[in-house]
């Protein structure tokens, strides 16, 4: 088939002026079509002899015709998806300074933890008896998470933060209709208008309205509107500390009494914790429930959707409606309580989550912790909130921070900087694209206009940070230079230039179909 009029389909029309090759490569940067386009009928990448004569057992369910999958040779499926891998930027490849993500090195020691063949080969149905070693270790994570946040009990099933979230409020609403004897008539949670998209999808899913407490002038919850809402129809509060601005919430004790007394409870989003790991216990501020990112904050990989594990300490008050299931110390060494029948006096809400938890991200996540030490992960913290400190002060005299006084784990700059230059924040990130830099996080939080989050992370060396900031530099300089068509016109080096972002994830295409095929023959 001919590959070159197939590529071309898929090239947008920016990427016209380019130099042509036969194939649309560039350089070593190979062109990939969808499997199904290289399908090739017929090759195969395993010759395998004609069955013998055998009777089917399977009666009517018997396959009538081919499945439609493609055939191709074995090395065309390895270069296949080889390519696509390199298409990924990752962490291993640079600098990946997006802000409330939390990117930093995976060591090398977690995986080769998690690839222990009595760890990476062990199932979750096995007696327990023939898994001690594992559940040891889901109780180990638990113990220096509830050490490290200074609570009394945890949810370790959740499989990401944003299903930690997920727990910690359906935790809230058990409790509520507990206390109150049937479902609560509390509605409302509030949060604040810089929170993550999450925190307000994850109360309106829960069947709460979400009431949003403005910031105030510094970046911070403004307390008296936060007051003047509370109510005997708020069920709770959502709260990430550091906030998504990269700033200490520093009325957190305050707001703790506030809502306590209201009756509601406080959650905390607990992304952020790489800031304060070490540092904070914020079971000490009077929360009552916080997800963890094991893959934020306790260096398991993310990015491309996963897996994550996003655990959930609780307080004394949510503790009794954890989810099953949970990992006791038996007479027998280590049980898992699986079912509220087994569950003595505790009320657990129900069941999140086939098994146990993301188990290879505590074993990640395990490796980390035992690696560094309390020292370290403290050190983490405090390398952490300097690298971001770092980079705000070699920036501020050319762009624009968008609050006084320094930062946490991340810095937030907005696009006043680029005010008359016809540079957008969006144009400026693509132009970084072209540098080798992935961008830092824009036009988030929504609080700010234009924004510009930049979390570098503990594991960037000075070096790597000096470069990215000499980058920056010079890129601000020529967006105040007036080079406004060159910045609309980037990324001229990538495989794709500027994609229909709202297109794609509007009306994404995400099924080949043979028409496909047919459609373009006719074409
Ligand atoms: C990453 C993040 C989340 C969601 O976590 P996921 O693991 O991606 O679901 C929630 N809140 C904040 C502040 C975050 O940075």
């Amino acid at each position: 088939m001919n590959h070159s009029r197939d590529l071309s389909r898929n090239r947008p029309a920016a990427a016209s002026a380019d130099p042509e090759t036969v194939h649309g490569h560039r350089g070593l940067q190979l062109e990939e079509p969808l499997l199904f386009e290289i399908d090739n009928p017929g090759a195969t990448g395993v010759d395998l002899p004609a069955p013998g004569e055998f009777t089917s057992r399977l009666g009517t369910m018997e396959r009538r015709g081919g499945i439609g999958l493609p055939s191709v040779s074995e090395p065309e499926v390895v270069r296949h998806f080889t390519r696509l891998s390199q298409k990924n930027y990752a962490i291993d490849m640079g600098t990946y300074p997006l802000g409330s993500c939390t990117m930093k090195h995976n060591p090398r020691l977690n995986e080769k933890m998690a690839r222990l063949p009595g760890f990476a080969a062990a199932h979750p149905l096995q007696p327990e008896s023939t898994v001690q070693g594992a559940l040891e270790l889901i109780d180990g994570v638990a113990g220096w998470l509830k050490e490290l946040t200074g609570m009394p009990a945890i949810a370790m099933s959740p499989g990401a933060g944003a299903h930690g979230e997920l727990c910690g409020v359906m935790a809230i609403r058990a409790a509520l209709d507990d206390r109150e004897g049937g479902p609560t008539t509390r509605r409302r949670i509030l949060v604040p208008d810089s929170a993550h998209g999450t925190n307000p999808a994850t109360a309106a899913v829960c069947g709460f309205a979400v009431d949003a407490i403005p910031s105030d002038g510094r970046g911070r919850v403004d307390v008296k509107a936060f007051a003047d809402k509370l109510d005997d129809d708020v069920a709770g509060i959502m709260i990430t500390n550091p906030n998504t601005c990269g700033l200490f919430e520093p009325d957190m004790v305050e707001i703790a009494e506030l809502i306590h007394e209201a009756g509601g409870y406080f959650y905390c989003d607990g992304a952020n914790f790489n800031a304060i790991v070490g540092r904070v216990r914020p079971g000490d501020l009077g929360i009552d429930c916080m997800h963890i990112n094991l893959h934020k904050t306790f260096s398991t990989p993310h990015g491309g959707g996963g897996p994550g594990a996003g655990p959930v300490v609780l307080s004394d008050a949510l503790a009794p409606f954890a989810p099953v299931p949970w990992v006791v110390h038996g007479e027998d060494g280590f049980a898992l309580v699986e079912h509220a029948d087994d569950a003595g006096d505790a009320k657990p809400f129900g069941r999140l989550k086939g098994f146990h938890g993301q188990m290879g991200m505590f074993i990640r996540a395990y490796a980390y912790m035992l690696s560094h030490g309390r020292d370290g992960l403290r050190q983490v913290a405090e390398d952490a909130v300097l690298n971001a400190n770092y980079v705000m002060a070699r920036l501020s005299d050319v762009m624009t921070p968008s609050f006084e006084g320094p930062c946490m784990h991340e810095c937030l700059f907005d696009d006043r900087f680029l005010k008359d230059t016809g540079v957008s924040t969006l144009d400026f990130a693509k132009a970084m694209l072209d540098e080798g830099y992935h961008p830092m996080t824009m036009y988030f939080p929504l609080v700010v206009h234009g924004a510009m989050l930049i979390e570098p992370t503990e594991t960037e060396s000075k070096r790597s940070l000096d470069d990215f900031i000499a980058v920056m530099r010079d890129l601000v300089a020529r967006a105040k230079d007036g080079d406004a068509e060159a910045f609309a016109a980037a990324p001229t080096t990538t495989p794709r230039r500027r994609l229909d972002e709202t297109a794609a994830a509007r009306s994404p295409v995400l099924r080949w179909t043979p028409e496909d095929r047919t459609a373009e023959a006719a074409e």
